[in-house]
């Protein structure tokens, strides 16, 4: 599943296609992903103002005071399809020869510079237009907790977001309502960054450990984000290449194997149903 770098990856390789250019043609392909799709025709002719992030929806500000949301869920991917030559007219774009669609392509954008398609086989993604003024309390946005990478993101942010606490610190952490973005993979990576056992309490954290923490999960995405994240099964980018992020796994989905550190085997456990790696030794 994607996780902020992958969504991040994504979001910087749409942008330069889509941020002040105009939604030539759009075709919505399926009536319904997670949710119900919006008509193409509501969003054809539309500019995109800007495209961000937020936690791991990728929001197009549209300039009819709409924005389109868009979450890759489970296996959801775009891929970019460059027009060669320059700017193109909508008239020109009818002709353009691109590769036949593939099954899964559900949306289809295309600009005057690019075609992007939204391929998602298992449709957990989401495309919904929602009014930009409630974007804020849209019920998919409202109760998030900070984004990792901001710097008011501090161990004081988060020693005060898991007192009480008394489930582990692992699936705490991939409570969107704590920190958005992340999930499974760097959750178990930052925890062996700060050395700190994945079964902990949340709540028993100690500032140093919540300083220590923040400080491993922004090192851990920062650096997912410069390997253009991690391809397990289903992600690729825009441009059809894989991230590398997998190549640097300190634990995840290496149980048995050596520690890179002490060369004790890494463990394997579930909490809240998703496996989660750690050294014993270096995760006391
Ligand atoms: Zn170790």
């Amino acid at each position: 599943m994607p996780e902020l770098p992958e969504v991040e990856t994504t979001r910087l390789a749409l942008a330069p296609h889509l941020e002040g250019q105009r939604l030539a043609m759009v075709q919505i392909r399926v009536p319904k992903l997670r949710q119900p799709t919006p008509a193409a025709e509501l969003l054809q002719g539309r500019t995109v103002l800007r495209l961000f992030r937020r936690a791991k929806y990728i929001l197009a500000t549209l300039d009819d005071d709409y924005t389109l949301l868009i979450h890759l869920g489970m296996s959801g991917r775009f891929s970019v399809f460059p027009h060669t030559g320059g700017a193109h007219t909508p008239t020109q774009l009818t002709k353009y020869p691109h590769p036949p669609l593939a099954k899964h392509d559900h949306a289809i954008l295309t600009t005057g510079l690019a075609e992007l398609r939204f391929n998602d086989p298992r449709r957990f993604g989401l495309l919904l237009r929602i009014p930009t003024h409630a974007l804020h309390t849209h019920p998919l946005l409202q109760n998030l907790g900070p984004e990792p990478l901001d710097a008011g993101f501090t161990g004081a942010v988060l020693q005060a977001a898991l007192r009480g606490k008394t489930t582990a610190i692992k699936p705490t952490l991939m409570n969107n309502t704590v920190v958005v973005g992340v999930g499974n993979i760097y959750a178990s990576e930052s925890l062996f960054a700060a050395g700190i056992n994945p079964s902990v309490a949340a709540g028993e954290l100690s500032k140093t450990q919540c300083t220590r923490l923040v400080a491993s999960i922004k090192k851990v995405l920062q650096q997912a984000l410069a390997t253009g994240g991690s391809t397990l099964r289903d992600f690729r980018h825009p441009t059809g290449e894989a991230g590398h992020f997998q190549d640097e796994f300190r634990v995840y989905d290496r149980a048995g194997e050596p520690c890179h550190t002490c060369g004790t085997a890494i463990l394997q456990a579930t909490h809240a149903q998703r496996s989660t790696y750690w050294c014993p030794v270096c995760q006391k």
